[in-house]
């Protein structure tokens, strides 16, 4: 029963989260197969389940939200990335970097019935260069007798393996006890900067959209403060940018100025990067070419900063070039690609002109509001009791489930919880969402609603 039933202490959970800020990441990395989905599924437990029960999102999450000993943090697979076009250790490489950007914390996955192979150590060597904290996992120690097997794992110089079997769970309590030993308590990208600190947006959009171009405008025409915390050990990656009257932070810029060329790849680490900026960024500005149909990757970069959670906006870049008949099938191919997103504020840009630039910041400040903004509960369940009583789920199996209560558990971006008499089938749960939208707004906002069924 307490499995699905109104479990307060969970809510409680959730709320604490939503008021205590920004959690620190940790982020699984290691060789293709050696049980790193296995592991973070291990680590999330039923939790996840929860989360997971959210319309509208099918496709791999890279980030999820996990707890241990009363400790709440974000946990980063990067199982999903290996892709046959890339070599193992451009795979394993590029894991590394992402965890060295975005990471507080590190696990790495070695496969003990295996030993240490050279991939290891490539990606041992590029850990200990990030000096972030690291664990090392000897998996696949399903029982005792293997774990002299683990013992090798000393070689690779990360100090103690810990052996764990993260099929059957063993040791996995333990490694994680390690882990919040030497993980910060907020990440260090963001700590200190939640009050009242730079707003932090992503310039994402797949290669030649203009990305650098709008950057090099806005930071020409508005005052560019020198970031004294950034470039002390590495390249900076952030740049500030007074735009407005505020001073905005650009994160992980170093990413569109130094052009990455790879033979091999190139989308690959391209989303990499991607994934990368918006693990750092509050709002997303995607571009989109308005002289390119929209493609698959365009679409997909927006699925990336709806799933991660960040407010959005879609800034149509080259407006300057476009001639009246693309006008038209543009038009179009928003309505059919991008029906997802119409919450999304647009703006119609040319970064090399200039046009229309000024509109951004106000669009990202919209989104900023509504990813941040909270619906009382009052309010909440005066809304729902409404709709619950003039569009009732459709009876199934002689049975009529019914929604019982909702409240909002989080902001950045809302959350919402509706505990409910029995399940509630997704068209269902997407018409609550779009009539939430209509209620509340959320211009700008992916919001999260999920369900929890109390038999
Ligand atoms: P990833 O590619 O690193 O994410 O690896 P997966 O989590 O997909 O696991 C690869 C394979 O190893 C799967 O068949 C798992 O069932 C298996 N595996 C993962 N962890 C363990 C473990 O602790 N013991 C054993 N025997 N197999 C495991
Ligand atoms: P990035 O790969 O997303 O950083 O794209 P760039 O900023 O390097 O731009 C790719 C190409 O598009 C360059 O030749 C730019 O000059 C051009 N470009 C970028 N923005 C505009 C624009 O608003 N109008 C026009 N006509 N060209 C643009």
């Amino acid at each position: 029963a307490r499995e699905q039933g109104f479990d307060a202490e969970e809510l409680e959970g959730d709320l604490a989260a939503a008021a205590a800020g920004p959690l620190p990441v940790l982020a699984v990395v290691g060789r293709p197969n050696v049980g790193k989905s296995t592991l973070v599924n291990r680590i999330l437990g039923r939790r996840e389940a929860v989360v997971e029960d959210r319309p509208g999102v099918t496709r791999d999450r890279v980030t999820y939200e996990a707890e241990w000993a009363g400790r709440r943090f974000k946990v980063v697979d990067t199982g999903g990335w290996e892709q046959d076009v890339l070599g193992i250790q451009a795979s394993v490489a590029a894991q590394a970097e992402f965890a060295i950007e975005t990471a507080d914390a590190v696990i790495l996955v070695v496969d003990a019935t295996v030993g240490a192979t050279d991939d290891d150590e490539a990606v041992v060597k590029l850990l200990r260069r990030a000096g972030k904290p690291v664990v090392l996992c000897a998996n696949k120690v399903d029982g005792f007798s293997m774990e002299a097997e683990a013992t090798y794992l000393w070689s690779l110089g990360l100090g103690e393996p810990h052996p764990v079997s993260a099929l059957h769970g063993r040791g996995t309590g333990d490694m994680l006890d390690a882990v919040l030993a030497v993980m910060p308590d907020a990440p260090a990208e963001t700590f200190g900067q939640t009050l009242g600190g730079p707003r932090r947006i992503a310039l994402i959009g797949r290669p030649n959209v203009g990305k650098s171009s709008m950057l090099n405008k806005l930071a020409r025409e508005e005052r560019v403060v020198v970031d004294a915390t950034a470039g002390t050990t590495r390249d900076p990656v952030d740049e500030l940018i007074e735009l407005g009257g505020k001073t905005w932070r650009f994160v992980d810029t170093a990413g569109i100025r130094r052009r990455v060329h790879l033979v091999d790849g190139a989308d690959y680490y391209a989303s990499l990067r991607t994934a990368a900026a918006l693990e750092k960024a509050e709002a997303a500005v995607v571009l989109i070419d308005v002289n390119e149909p929209i493609s698959v990757q365009d679409t997909r970069i927006i699925t990336m900063a709806v799933e991660a959670g960040r407010a959005l906006v879609i800034a149509y870049n080259k407006w300057d070039v476009m001639d009246e008949d693309r006008r038209f099938y543009l038009e179009r191919e928003i309505e059919q690609e991008l029906v997802q997103v119409q919450w999304a504020p647009r703006v119609n840009v040319s970064a090399r002109t200039g046009r229309h630039l000024e509109k951004l910041v106000p669009a990202v400040e919209t989104a900023l509001a509504s990813w941040e903004s909270r619906v009382p509960t009052g309010k909440l369940n005066g809304f729902l009791g409404q709709l619950v009583a003039s569009h009732p789920h459709p009876v199934r199996g002689g049975k009529q489930p019914r929604i019982l209560f909702g409240t909002q558990a989080g902001t950045r971006p809302p959350r919402f919880v509706l505990f409910a008499s029995g399940f509630l089938e997704a068209q269902y749960r997407r018409f609550i969402e779009r009539r939430l939208r209509e209620e509340f707004g959320f211009e700008g906002t992916p919001i999260q609603v999920s369900v929890r069924v109390r038999e």
